[in-house]
């Protein structure tokens, strides 16, 4: 399978040095991935540095990596969790979405798209925080003039409720063990919280992976499928069975 990469929680203030040190990996192999920018970040989690505001300030840098090639998404709105649901990809107990209303979620999402906007970022692809979102979320986007999502679970681009979902990897390992399977994948970078383990990790994946990483622009191209109820279902089961095995590590390691 191919492999595209996706960073997610890119703020002003995120781990500079982190973020420049895994963009330095991704520049070594060409490969451009996907960035989830938070238009108006108030999660206390992912305030680490000081904002970029020298050489270039933080959207004139976005801007950049937009002329690199990279691939912008809406990454929520503010980051914060309002409601304890899982909503239609239950791989989290948690949502800034999920749960809420038609109308709660339509004016953020709105306020949202006009941040990236009056900095110049036009995006028509969303990338909901924890992974969670119902369908009230889809209906508002749609709305907004988004159209696509990055979620779920398969190996190639798939359309549902009028969006084109863009799935990410169930297990890496299982992936990189599939070397001659087609298809796509995405594999999710939370570069923030990475050890110096997690990019040695990265480092030789890349390195044993270099024909198989594709930038998020060629996933793009790919013709989305459509896929039965089955496939759906199948998704959701699966989404499910890894919240639990997740839950129940995080329980066994938590004593
Ligand atoms: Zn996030």
């Amino acid at each position: 399978m191919k492999i595209s990469i996706r960073m997610d929680d890119v703020t002003p203030d995120m781990d500079w040095a982190k973020f420049m040190r895994f963009k330095g990996l991704c520049d070594l192999y060409q490969v451009q991935p996907l960035i989830g920018v938070v238009p108006s970040c108030q999660d206390e989690m992912l305030h680490i540095d000081a904002p970029k505001t020298a050489p270039v300030a933080f959207w004139d840098y976005l801007k950049t990596l937009e002329d690199e090639g990279w691939t912008i998404a809406q990454h929520g709105v503010t980051h914060v969790y309002h409601t304890k649901k899982m909503g239609c990809f239950p791989l989290n107990r948690l949502s800034e979405f999920a749960g809420r209303s038609y109308e709660q979620q339509y004016a953020p999402l709105k306020e949202g798209k006009k941040i990236l906007a009056a900095h110049g970022i036009d995006t028509d692809f969303f990338m909901a925080p924890a992974h969670s979102f119902d369908r009230n979320t889809i209906k508002a986007l749609k709305k907004l003039g988004f159209r696509r999502m990055t979620d779920g679970f398969g190996d190639r681009p798939y359309l549902r409720w009028g969006m084109t979902f863009y799935p990410i990897a169930f297990r890496q390992g299982s992936v990189l063990k599939k070397k001659d399977k087609q298809g796509y994948t995405t594999f999710v970078v939370h570069a923030n919280t990475m050890s110096d383990k997690d990019f040695e990790r990265y480092e030789q994946l890349f390195a044993d992976c270099r024909d198989r990483l594709v930038s998020y622009r060629e996933l793009l191209r790919v013709e989305p499928e459509r896929r039965s109820v089955f496939g759906h279902w199948r998704e959701y089961g699966l989404a499910l069975a890894k919240f639990v095995l997740v839950s129940l590590k995080n329980r066994a390691a938590n004593g």
